[in-house]
């Protein structure tokens, strides 16, 4: 049988790098299109002589064609921390909107199944908690955030318009917090902030009173929802994220206690619209994809920490 293929925007990114490697992996060929305005090229830099690997440098908010058939088409490309968003809003809006359909109808002209890339921001900041997928969200519309949070509730509507006018295989996956190896040491959030203070020496920065909470999904236990999701049958929306909540001022502690106990917590201003909770409710995946995260904080943390300190610090 011939190779499926899958196009996945975003392949050079943290995200779309693994799921790179996972698909390689699993006996998939695979097209990672990035314009590399967040992502690198290190990130699949050891696929480059795979032959079942091809990359494209490409902005997908600008149109664009694909040669052969594409059995999948995966949208991951768009800026994904709050720092990378807020210094490319116009960016960020563009490829969650005209890159957005310029993947659907790709994926509508191969007759290829859609999968996009959402987030928990569609939550915005939750009234209610966990976050379930029927919970609508508390997003401010104008807000600094609006330029992620509202592209990716676009991208949403035109994954399911495309499903109802076209008929169309369209998913939809709800990202909750991921770390690991490949993160951009300097992208803003929590964990590489926190590793990289770590290893340099350097206070912990807590924003606000740390009172605000997150869960943390490794990277590994992400990619698996996610390509369960995607050789599914089901459409989604569908959160994938780890359900085990702490305050950031617990988090703070516990990277502290394990890796310097001696390191200094300070605090700075909460940014304008901070979420002030979030923990997926992960039911439904649990139930329709049999699904469940595996790897706790303690050894995900150790094995990103292992991997910044080899790749930023050992040079
Ligand atoms: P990332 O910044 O590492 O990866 C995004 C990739 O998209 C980068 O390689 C970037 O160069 C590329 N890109 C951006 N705009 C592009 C464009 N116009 N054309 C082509 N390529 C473009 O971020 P990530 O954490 O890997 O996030 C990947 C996806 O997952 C994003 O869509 C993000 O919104 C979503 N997501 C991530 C998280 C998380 O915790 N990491 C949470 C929720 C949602
Ligand atoms: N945060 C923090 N210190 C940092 C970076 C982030 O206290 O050095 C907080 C941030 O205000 C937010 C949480 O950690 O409440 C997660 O932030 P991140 O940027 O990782 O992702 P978000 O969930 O906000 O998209």
């Amino acid at each position: 049988m011939p190779k499926k293929t899958v196009l996945i925007s975003g392949g050079a990114g943290f995200l779309g790098s693994h799921l790179c490697d996972w698909l390689i992996g699993h006996g998939f060929k695979v097209i990672a299109a990035d314009n590399l305005i967040t992502g690198s090229l290190r990130n699949v830099a050891h696929l480059k002589k795979n032959k079942d690997f091809k990359f494209m440098k490409q902005d997908v908010s600008k149109p664009f064609k694909v040669a052969g058939s594409v059995d999948y088409v995966m949208h991951f490309a768009s800026p994904a921390s709050p720092v990378d968003y807020m210094e490319h809003p116009i960016a960020t809006m563009l490829v969650g909107s005209y890159g957005t359909h310029h993947l659907l109808e790709i994926a509508r002209a191969k007759k290829a199944v859609f999968l996009m890339a959402s987030t928990s921001e569609i939550y915005g900041d939750p009234l209610v908690h966990p976050q379930k997928e029927s919970y609508w969200g508390n997003v401010n519309s104008i807000g600094p955030r609006s330029i992620y949070d509202e592209a990716k509730r676009y991208s949403e509507a035109a994954a399911f318009a495309y499903r109802r006018v076209y008929n169309m295989d369209t998913k939809v996956v709800r990202i909750f917090n991921t770390y690991g190896p490949r993160m951009q040491i300097k992208d803003g959030r929590v964990v590489p902030n926190f590793i990289d203070q770590i290893l340099n020496n350097q206070p912990l920065t807590v924003y606000g009173n740390g009172q605000q909470t997150r869960s943390f999904c490794y990277v590994d236990d992400l990619v698996n929802g996610i390509t369960k999701l995607l050789l599914s049958k089901i459409s989604g929306p569908v959160n994938i994220g780890n359900p085990r909540e702490f305050t950031i001022l617990e988090f703070a502690e516990l990277i502290r206690k394990k890796y310097n106990p001696k390191a200094k917590i300070v605090f700075k201003p909460l940014p304008q619209d901070d979420p002030k909770q979030r923990k997926p409710d992960i039911t439904l995946a649990r139930k329709e994809l049999n699904w469940e995260p595996t790897v706790p904080l303690e050894d995900g943390i150790a094995r990103t920490m292992d991997w910044f300190a080899k790749n930023y610090f050992q040079k």
